[in-house]
């Protein structure tokens, strides 16, 4: 395990965490939204303590150290996870060698390889150049994006047989229509690499030279490129969506282009897809307001209304830029308005619905049913604030009273919907108090001793703690994740106990013991009645006995 803990060692887990979520500082620790998959918060319950090197969640209880962490938040498997502590340690791995990682790493490479061929064609082609300096773009934008250009399905091919590359893995890269013949597929277009959140290059997007028709080409999903995951321009984006805390999502690539060379770097785009959950998952983690500005077409603003669909109890706060009709982000920054402006009169969910509405707030009539397709609206709204915001705004946008609006709702939902609050959907671990007490045992050798005379029926005790109580088991030989667990209870002790004594701390010992024996109290004699029904003399003889030890104790 040598490798783990020096790849552990050489990582600070504060660095770490924070590429996946905007951490505040408090006290010795720091805290954050929780960034694991599944576990969606209004307030941050998540903690990452540097003394401890260890993140940790207390509402769905998630932990663990760096390389568990990864693990768990890129949801991969401990070999890739290795991988990637090691490429931010930038640790050679010379020695981990796995089939199943090499051809991982070769079509990463491939890709790798096949951008750098393309950038060296681009260099080599005037008229290429030309297009892209045609649209203004900035010289330091190509080279950000690694825009390159495809002159030679034969050279390229070429090129990557002298790096050694079979063709089986170049079929599989789906760059050539047909590998025998060196066929590119993006033959004389403009090459727009797209990553990953690793920086992994895993597919491009291809555009036509000599057109202003915007004529794409797109590499097909594969295991390594799932369009519904990958939001274009993230990991550029990343650092800048967690600084202002907002992220503007487009619809093209180009329009991602435009928007970070004009300085709005948080700017990401869904390419030929709905805003799907599996992009909110990787938005989650940096920022909870997105900003979406869309085409103004039929299909932008299908778009739109899906993602304000989608967006919906999740915990986002949804906007809507709304630009003058026919034009794109990019035009607007090419005329020099300022997009500031765009941002700053974006609608929320409810206004962009009146807007888009066919009815006139000015007739009555049009007015009442309006009204009654915005509370419709607002009804699949679970957050009662959420809710109160919205109607507050039907209120003032249609200028009706707020009790007004406000009677109407209920009249009309109450008996239908469950009112009240729902619950944060948690995975709702609670600790043992036999696990907590391993803790303790482990936090001071004395507890042991305590727990050794006082906890009454240690036969039935979990493993790990009778073990211990037995000097059979210490903390270096637990497994990993084990480890990890009794870490993190730790860590909830050390928090919980900040501001405690001496005095607590007897007192949690004793209550720890008292509802170990308690529950252990319970369980043999549920068992013994069990067997008592079946007339079982060895069980009644047993029973008594604990009754009695139960007495002694006070047990109740
Ligand atoms: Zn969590």
């Amino acid at each position: 395990m040598w490798l783990v803990e020096e790849l552990e060692n050489s990582i600070d887990i504060v660095e770490l965490v924070s590429r996946y979520t905007k951490l505040k500082k408090a006290g010795a620790n720091y805290k954050a939204h929780c960034p694991f998959p599944g576990h969606t918060e209004k307030t941050p319950s998540f903690v990452v303590s540097p003394a401890k090197q260890l993140a940790y969640c207390f509402g769905c209880h998630k932990w663990g150290w760096a390389l568990k962490f990864v693990m768990d938040i890129e949801n991969m498997e401990f070999k890739d996870a290795i991988q990637v502590l090691a490429s931010i340690t930038w640790k050679k791995l010379e020695w981990f060698d796995n089939e199943n990682y090499k051809i991982k790493k070769n079509i990463y490479s491939l890709y790798k390889d096949a951008t750098n061929y393309y950038k060296k064609a681009l260099g080599n082609n005037p008229e290429a150049q030309k297009y892209l300096y045609d649209r203004w773009l900035k010289k330091e934008t190509i080279i950000k994006f690694e825009f390159g250009f495809s002159d030679s399905g034969i050279a390229l091919y070429n090129y990557l047989k002298e790096k050694w590359y079979e063709d089986n893995l170049i079929k599989e890269s789906s760059i050539f229509v047909n590998v025998p013949q060196r066929k590119d597929k993006f033959i004389w277009r403009i090459i727009f690499p797209i990553k990953n959140l690793r920086w992994d290059i895993v597919a491009f997007t291809a555009r036509i030279l000599n057109s202003w028709e915007p004529k794409y080409l797109n590499s097909p999903s594969s295991k390594y490129y799932d369009k519904s995951e990958i939001l274009y321009g993230l990991y550029e984006a990343k650092k800048a969506i967690v600084d202002k805390d907002f992220v503007i999502i487009v619809e093209w690539q180009m329009d991602v282009i435009a928007m970070q060379e004009a300085w709005f770097i948080n700017t990401v785009a869904v390419s030929w897809t709905a805003l799907t959950d599996k992009h909110l998952q990787n938005l989650k983690r940096l920022t909870h307001k997105i900003y979406i500005c869309f085409d103004w077409d039929k299909a932008g603003q299908k778009a739109t209304k899906l993602a304000i669909e989608n967006t919906k109890n999740k915990w986002f706060e949804i906007n809507i830029i709304t630009l003058p009709k026919w034009k794109d982000p990019d035009e607007i920054l090419k005329s020099w308005k300022d997009f500031n402006e765009y941002i700053k009169s974006a609608l929320s969910p409810i206004a962009y619905y009146i807007n888009n509405s066919k009815f006139e707030i000015t007739s009555i009539e049009d007015k009442k049913k309006l009204l009654l397709e915005l509370l419709e609206i607002v009804k699949n709204y679970t957050d009662p604030i959420e809710r109160d915001f919205y109607l507050k705004e039907i209120a003032e946008k249609l200028d009706l009273k707020e009790n007004l609006v406000w009677d109407s709702f209920n009249k009309i939902f109450r008996k239908k919907i469950k009112f009240g609050y729902e619950e944060e959907k948690i995975n709702k671990k609670e600790f043992s108090f036999e696990e907590i007490a391993i803790w303790y045992i482990l936090l001071d050798e004395k507890n042991k001793e305590f727990f050794k005379k006082n906890l009454i029926f240690q036969k039935t005790l979990i493993k790990d703690l009778k073990d211990l109580l037995n000097w059979e088991l210490n903390i270096i030989n637990l497994p990993l994740d084990k480890r990890d667990e009794y870490k993190a209870i730790a860590l909830q002790i050390q928090i919980e106990q900040e501001t405690d004594n001496e005095t607590n701390k007897q007192e949690d010992l004793l209550r720890i013991t008292k509802q170990t024996n308690l529950e252990n109290y319970r369980k043999i004699t549920k068992e013994l009645k069990q067997k008592m029904k079946d007339w079982d003399d060895e069980a009644f003889i047993k029973y008594n006995e604990i009754i009695k030890k139960a007495k002694e104790y006070n047990l109740k």
